[in-house]
Order: structure tokens, then sequence, then C-alpha cells
């Protein structure tokens, strides 16, 4: 399995619009974070978490030249803005992208999207078909894919692990019995976004405290804010096998 890292920023993005503090006016590449989304090649297919405003520019950076299906953790517009510019897929695949959601999570792309669901479409518009998840394991295009219940403040949203890989964004709060399925993984993401207290995101300790809990051999942190502080300044308060993940970041597992 190899895993891109397409974006680890959190939902503004960094550098953030008029900011000039030293994270968005670094020139480090590392400090410069679209919205947070992952693609996997696993067993042949092409998949992709999350499809934020950024889709489009991440596809074209990574050169993703084929798209088996997108699976979303939540209906939060940084996480599903694309959505609009899978027609290259559409168009090049000539079949329809399918998608995985909560009941929650489709709905609202129903809402937002409305003009891809039109019965009489307008022609040239994105092709979807939508796939209902739960809180059991699921099967998206022949992957394996066990869910994850977290608290984003009091919105559910999904992790996934996917054998020796779980990918955690948009947390603050994981109950045990989700932790259970958690557990053994080899390489964790989770968010980590700032070193100050929010209501809906774990911060940088908090997002420690979790990692050394869980024992992976190696954790990654994404949707990260300016706040954080620079991407190498960060990693040098951390420990070694755990690092902040940057936008293009491939692991293979
Ligand atoms: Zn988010
Ligand atoms: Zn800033
Ligand atoms: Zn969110």
């Amino acid at each position: 399995m190899k895993v891109t890292f397409l974006g680890t920023g959190t939902s503004q993005g960094v550098p953030v619009i008029c900011c000039d503090c030293p994270v968005c006016s670094s020139l480090d590449y590392r400090n410069k974070r679209l919205r947070s989304s992952i693609h996997l090649e696993i067993d042949g297919k092409s998949v992709v978490i999350d499809t934020g405003p950024d889709f489009r520019q991440q596809m074209l950076r990574e050169k993703i030249q084929k798209l088996d299906c997108i699976i979303y953790t939540h209906e939060h517009k940084d996480h599903t803005a694309g959505l609009d510019d899978i027609r290259s897929y559409n168009f090049l695949q000539k079949k329809d992208i399918p998608i995985y959601g909560t009941q929650n999570v489709l709905g609202q792309i129903k809402r937002e999207f409305s003009y891809i669901f039109e019965e009489v479409k307008y022609p040239g518009v994105p092709s979807v078909v939508t796939h209902e998840i739960t809180n059991e394991p699921f099967e998206a295009e022949g992957i394996q894919v066990i869910p994850i219940q977290v608290m984003h403040y009091r919105l559910p949203v999904f992790g996934f692990r996917f054998g020796d890989f779980t990918y955690i964004t948009d947390a603050k709060y994981i109950d045990y019995i989700e932790l259970e399925k958690v557990k053994g993984t080899k390489v964790l993401v989770l968010n980590a976004l700032q070193q100050s207290h929010h209501i809906s995101h774990f911060t940088l300790k908090e997002a420690i405290e979790m990692v050394n809990f869980l024992k992976p051999d190696r954790a990654f942190f994404t949707h990260i804010s300016h706040k954080l502080g620079t991407h190498e300044e960060v990693e040098k308060t951390m420990p070694t096998h755990i690092r902040l993940a940057y936008d293009g970041l491939q692991i293979e597992i």
C-alpha cells in the first residue's frame, strides 16, 4: 500500500490569506499545506479520502491517473468542496465514481451539489454512485475498510483503517470501543491542529498522548494550523517515531 498526503492543512489551509506570521511567510515547502486529504494505492486501486477545495490542484501535482472511489470522513466543506472536479475522471474512465459516506455526509453532498443528482442532468456534470456506510466494516471496490467513529466536537466523523494503516482526521475525542479497532495498526495518522486548546481538534499534546496510548510503529500528524509553529521547530520537540506530515509526503506500508 502506498499513501500520499495530498494535503495536511486545516480548513483555511497554510498560508492563511492575509497572514504574515512566521509560518505563513516561511519559504519551507513543508509549511505550505493544502486542505487535508490522502490518496491510497492499494491492491491496484486508486482511492481518495475526502475531496477538499484543493482536490484539483492535488490530483494534478501528484499526477494521479485514475480514481476508483472516494471515501468521506465527514461533510465539512474543507473535506467535500472539490467534488465537482472528478469530471476529468468521469470523462477518461467513462463511468460513475463510487462515493462512500454516512447518510449525513451523502445528504449534505446531495444538497450542496444538487445538480449532480438531478433527474435530467446538464451535460458534463460529475457523475457518482453513492454508497451509504455505517459504523460497520465495509468493502469499497474490493478493499476492506474498518470505520473508526471519532467525535469532532459534537459531530460524529469517521476515521478509516486499511490493514496496518489507520487515518483519523478531525478528532477531539475517541471512545475506548473505537480505540480497540485502532490497536495493532502499524502506521497511524492523526490530526494535530495547534498547541493551544481547541473545541473540535486534538492539540499537538493530545495527539502525542494518543499515539503513546495506541503505540503504532510510526505516526504522522495532519490537519495542521499555522498556529502550530513551523514544521522544523515543531518536529524538534517530538519523539522521532512521530512526524508531522507534509503535502506530497509518501509512505509505503
Ligand atoms: Zn477539517
Ligand atoms: Zn499565519
Ligand atoms: Zn471538520
